[in-house]
């Protein structure tokens, strides 16, 4: 008998499973099904695709069996695709799945939150430890003549060993401890299944002992025959119709194809008849999935083709930045030996993805017109991937366009673009948007203060990615453009006779500043847009931003950020004025630097030379001593 191991990560998420789901321990139920379920889709698909599997006696179905009392079991057994003594190492002894450090470092000790993350983790077969002291798996691969047996305390080691199956198929059996004892009970048994696994398509048989009594010729005796009884409706969920389904049923089936333990956000089904023939139906998570910034997110889409499971493994079925939506697509059209490629090019496939991705849009904008704080709620948590929309997704460019919103300078809470347009002040010939990352830093950067005065609107971006979003792909909302107030050209438009009187006023003052600056810096100009702050740095009109150049920066890209930024000074400033009067070269030097340094500094860009601006400091604070 072979002793193996678990992974550390193994008995880091036994613990947690077994402390964070304690009150909840019933769910084990519904991940050993979902997982019988899934062996069952599999081998289905292997006998209608795979030459070797064409004669395959398939006789799907999940069975229950539980034993009361003393030394109380309870097995469930699958006739699936089985695993071998490999697959029994690999998926009962590690978890393959990518993140799980991250995974483990964002718990965060709330009950209610780690376990939802659990559950979204897909920790399933591990949940059997809560109820059980041991835990035996014996499985035979579909195709292999070896069955193997798995088994284990949960406490760090298991065991493999050869073993006997006649058919196919898993058995897990379930040495009940002292909180286990309850599910040895035909009646929990048969509630739990009804809560969680009415909807699984395959049937479960629940066997139990069926006690009667007969009496011939004045005697009677107690008859124990062992009887079964299927206790799931066994349908598709998502091809009945709606009007025969209640929330509860979509909140459990959820539960059983995602293993998320909460409720989803919401939900749009669908049946398509006509030209092509297919059912969807797709939910929103409530709490974000943990891998959704992930390059090797995992997809939450299953593509079924006339019930039958084809895949949970395509990251074609729906655009990239839809990859928070869980779900099934079930079509009527496509073949059953689908294969990656096909589902790539295939005609069929495409409208239906494209039909999806409106259809979920939709139900993302009506929310947003009927139920603003529910979709406020949606937008805090998806709003990055929606964005992505915006470059992925040409076709829908208008709907996710409606649905963005920003903060802004002037409003409360979030502002939409249809929002601003109807508040911009008469004659405003531009939307103004301003880019960084925090909020509070953005409401009081000297370059809004202009727009402050002027009482105009600027949107506020936090998000990384509305440099790129609101910068290149958007670009333009009904007939304004976007202008970023971090560049040189936002101001233009809004100077004033007196600004431009105020500008030869300081041109003196500008040419000295050239000269003193030099390399550091790509030009020098009087600014319309300051009132309170002496000075301010801005790209070039073409340059990326100051945030963009962070980005390239923090991508590794640090050749493509090295612009440097435009100093704009204002005219009307105490320090201003007070230089055009003054002869001081030293002063002048100085403070020269010093503007550029501080509105450097408030841009959150780092100063090349420390030494030297600590050195500029000191002088000018012996002078005011
Ligand atoms: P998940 O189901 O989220 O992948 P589990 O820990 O429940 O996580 O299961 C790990 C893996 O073990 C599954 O992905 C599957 O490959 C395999 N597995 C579990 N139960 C069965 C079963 N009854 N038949 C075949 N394979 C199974």
């Amino acid at each position: 008998m072979a002793k193996h191991q678990f992974q550390t990560e193994v008995n880091q998420l036994l613990q947690l499973i077994i402390h964070s789901l304690y009150s909840n321990k019933e769910i084990f139920i519904r991940e050993l099904i979902s997982n019988a379920s899934d062996a069952l889709d599999k081998l289905k698909h292997l006998t209608l695709t795979d030459e070797n599997f064409k004669k395959f006696d398939f006789n799907p179905r999940i069975d229950i069996f539980f034993q009361e009392g003393e030394g109380s079991t309870l097995t469930i057994a699958d006739t699936g695709i089985g695993m071998n003594e490999e697959e029994l190492a690999e998926n009962l002894g590690t978890i393959a799945k990518s993140g799980t450090r991250n995974f483990l470092q964002s718990l965060t000790g709330d009950a209610k939150r780690d376990s939802n993350l659990i559950g979204q983790f897909g920790v399933g077969f591990y949940s059997s430890f809560m109820v059980a002291d041991s835990v035996e798996v014996i499985s035979l691969k579909a195709g292999d003549d070896k069955a193997w047996r798995w088994v284990s305390d949960g406490k760090g080691e298991y065991e493999i060993e050869p073993s006997y199956r006649d058919t196919p198929g898993t058995s897990i059996t379930l040495h009940l401890n002292e909180e286990g004892q309850e599910y040895a009970s035909r009646w929990t048994i048969e509630n739990v299944i009804k809560k969680y696994s009415d909807h699984i398509m395959f049937p479960i048989f629940l066997h139990y002992d069926d006690v009667t009594m007969s009496e011939e010729e004045g005697e009677k005796t107690v008859n124990t025959d062992q009887a079964e009884r299927q206790i799931n409706a066994a349908s598709a969920l998502w091809k009945r119709s709606k009007g025969e389904l209640k929330d509860e049923d979509y909140k459990e089936f959820y539960k059983t194809i995602s293993h998320d333990y909460d409720d989803p956000m919401f939900w749009v089904h669908t049946h398509a008849e006509g030209a092509i023939e297919y059912s969807t139906l797709f939910y929103v998570p409530g709490t974000a999935p943990v891998d959704m910034f992930r390059a090797d997110y995992v997809p939450g889409v299953k593509l079924y083709v006339k019930r039958v499971f084809i895949t949970d493994n395509s990251k074609d079925l729906l655009p990239v930045y839809l990859r928070f939506i869980r779900g099934i697509i079930d079509s009527e059209d496509l073949p059953l030996n689908v294969s990656r490629e096909i589902l790539q090019h295939n005609k069929v496939m495409q409208k239906i993805r494209s039909a999806s991705v409106k259809k979920i849009l939709n139900e993302i904008e009506s929310m947003k017109n009927n139920n603003r704080e529910k979709y406020e709620k949606f937008y805090q948590q998806y709003r990055v991937p929606l964005k992505e929309g915006l470059y992925q997704d040409y076709e829908n460019k208008d709907t996710i366009t409606n649905l963005l919103m920003f903060r802004s300078s002037k409003a409360e809470g979030y502002t939409s673009m249809e929002e601003y347009v109807t508040r911009m002040e008469s004659g405003q010939k531009y939307i103004y948007f301003i880019t960084g990352t925090l909020k509070e830093n953005l409401k009081n950067s000297p370059l809004l203060e202009m727009y402050k005065q002027k009482d105009i609107e600027v949107l506020i971006m936090e998000d990384e990615i509305d440099e790129l979003v609101c910068g290149t792909a958007l670009g333009r909302f009904k007939d304004f453009d976007l202008k970023s107030v971090n560049r040189i050209d936002a101001a233009e438009d809004l100077k004033t006779e007196t600004d431009k009187e105020r500008e030869k006023e300081v041109e003196p003052l500008i040419n000295k500043f050239k000269t003193i600056l030099g390399d550091a810096v790509k030009n020098v100009k009087a600014s319309a847009r300051l009132t309170d702050s002496p000075a301010c740095v801005v790209a070039d009109e073409t340059d990326p931003t100051i945030q963009m150049q962070h980005i390239m920066r923090a991508m590794g890209r640090a050749e493509l950020a090295s612009f440097k930024p435009i100093l704009e000074i204002n005219p009307q400033h105490e320090i201003i004025q007070k230089l055009i009067n003054s002869n001081d070269e030293g002063l002048i030097n100085d403070t020269a630097f010093l503007l550029l340094e501080q509105s450097m500094l408030i841009e959150g860009m780092e100063l090349l030379q420390g030494a030297e601006f600590v050195k500029r400091m000191n002088r000018m604070m012996e002078r005011a001593l």
